[in-house]
């Protein structure tokens, strides 16, 4: 089922704010998540994530704008008659019943038609329990589960109901590095098998590029861009964007175009014909540095860090607006530490302008 929404604002009345006016935490949010994708709503803290799968599950009614379930309007439809299933960060599981009670609890409160036997609800509890592989653990209390097994009780409690919109929160936040991973693979896995279609929130971007089939960046309530991951990581629209998505983050400069040559300081670091002359903030990607003897960009060297598969150089630039370069460089290349400086010559498809006041992107 796919979901629309439809110039969706949330106000909050202000509370204790001297300067009065109300907080607006969604703003004119247009956007239509595809039938049995995968989502990811990504931004810093305060950006609107939550209030929107808020708005979406009906847990909040919007200020202003329109929610559609396929060509349904759901705006005003009470939460328990959406078909949403959720997993919030803190997934409070009940502690006094075992995982299958946990997992059987939201069946219970079914009427009319889709009331089940007790042998419906339990064949239904496994089927759900086996998605996750926790079928095992069906007799245990929370408190008994680590804290990854209780995630998957969690998840397997909003797929109980088989949901037309599964609403993911901050679900993993709670999981050491490692069972994060695994668990973010097994959601993509668990998503792409029952095809349901998934908004996933999340502050970290690398998480959200990994199992998102779209991406929406949000800043302020607003939303700044949505597309697949790798084409908003390659074409961000402005500085935000750019600036939220890749590790190491992207290296930013202080530039000017003359005569259809981008310079840093007084080094001509690439050609760009169409640009008529101007000041500009420059963009680098980590992954655009070429170790270049002859190179024009030179930077100070402050160090090499080796991380397996590449290394990466660590420099200075004084037209740099981050305290240190973070270049990414395949491990055969070598450098030369002892020099004190290194020089690099461009990817150009790695290098970004932004307009020096606006931040969008004009390169
Ligand atoms: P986080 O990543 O920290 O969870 P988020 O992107 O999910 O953040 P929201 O929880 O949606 O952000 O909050 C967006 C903005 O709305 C914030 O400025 C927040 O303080 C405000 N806000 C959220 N809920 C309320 C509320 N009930 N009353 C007043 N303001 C609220």
């Amino acid at each position: 089922m796919k979901v629309v929404l439809q110039n969706l604002t949330k106000k909050f009345p202000s509370r204790g704010r001297k300067a009065g006016g109300d907080v607006t935490a969604v703003k004119d949010f247009t956007f239509e998540i595809p039938d049995g994708k995968l989502v990811g709503l990504l931004g810093p803290s305060g950006c609107g994530k939550s209030t929107t799968l808020f708005m979406i599950c009906g847990l909040q009614k919007p200020t202003a704008g329109q929610i559609f379930f396929g060509d349904y309007e759901v705006t005003e439809l009470a939460p328990e008659k959406r078909g949403v299933g959720m997993v919030f960060q803190n997934y409070a599981l009940y502690p006094h019943l075992t995982v299958k009670q946990n997992i059987i609890f939201p069946l219970q409160n079914l009427k009319g038609k889709d009331r089940l036997s007790k042998a419906q609800m339990e064949e239904k509890a496994y089927e759900a329990a086996r998605l996750v592989q926790i079928e095992d653990l069906m007799d245990r209390k929370p408190g008994e589960l680590s804290g990854g097994q209780q995630q998957r009780v969690a998840i397997a409690r909003a797929m109980v109901k088989m949901p037309k919109l599964l609403l993911l929160d901050e679900p993993l936040s709670n999981l050491d590095a490692r069972l994060r991973l695994q668990t973010r693979e097994e959601i993509k896995k668990i998503q792409r098998e029952t095809e349901i279609t998934t908004v996933f929130v999340t502050h970290d971007q690398e998480e959200a590029m990994s199992i998102s089939d779209r991406i929406v960046v949000m800043k302020e309530g607003v939303m700044q861009q949505a597309g697949e991951p790798q084409e908003v990581y390659d074409s961000p629209v402005n500085l935000f964007v750019a600036k939220f998505l890749g590790t190491p983050p992207i290296n930013v400069f202080q530039g000017k175009v003359k005569q259809g040559g981008l310079y840093i300081g007084n080094a001509r670091v690439l050609e760009v014909k169409r640009l008529p002359d101007q000041e500009v903030v420059v963009g680098i990607r980590p992954e655009g540095f070429v170790l270049d003897a002859n190179g024009p960009l030179e930077c100070g060297l402050s160090g090499v860090e080796v991380m397996g598969r590449d290394i990466s150089v660590v420099s200075v630039n004084d037209f740099s607006l981050n305290p240190t370069i973070r270049s990414i460089i395949d491990a055969e290349s070598k450098v030369d530490t002892a020099c004190g400086a290194v020089r690099f010559s461009l990817k150009p498809n790695k290098v970004l302008l932004f307009d020096k006041n606006s931040e969008e992107r004009i390169y």
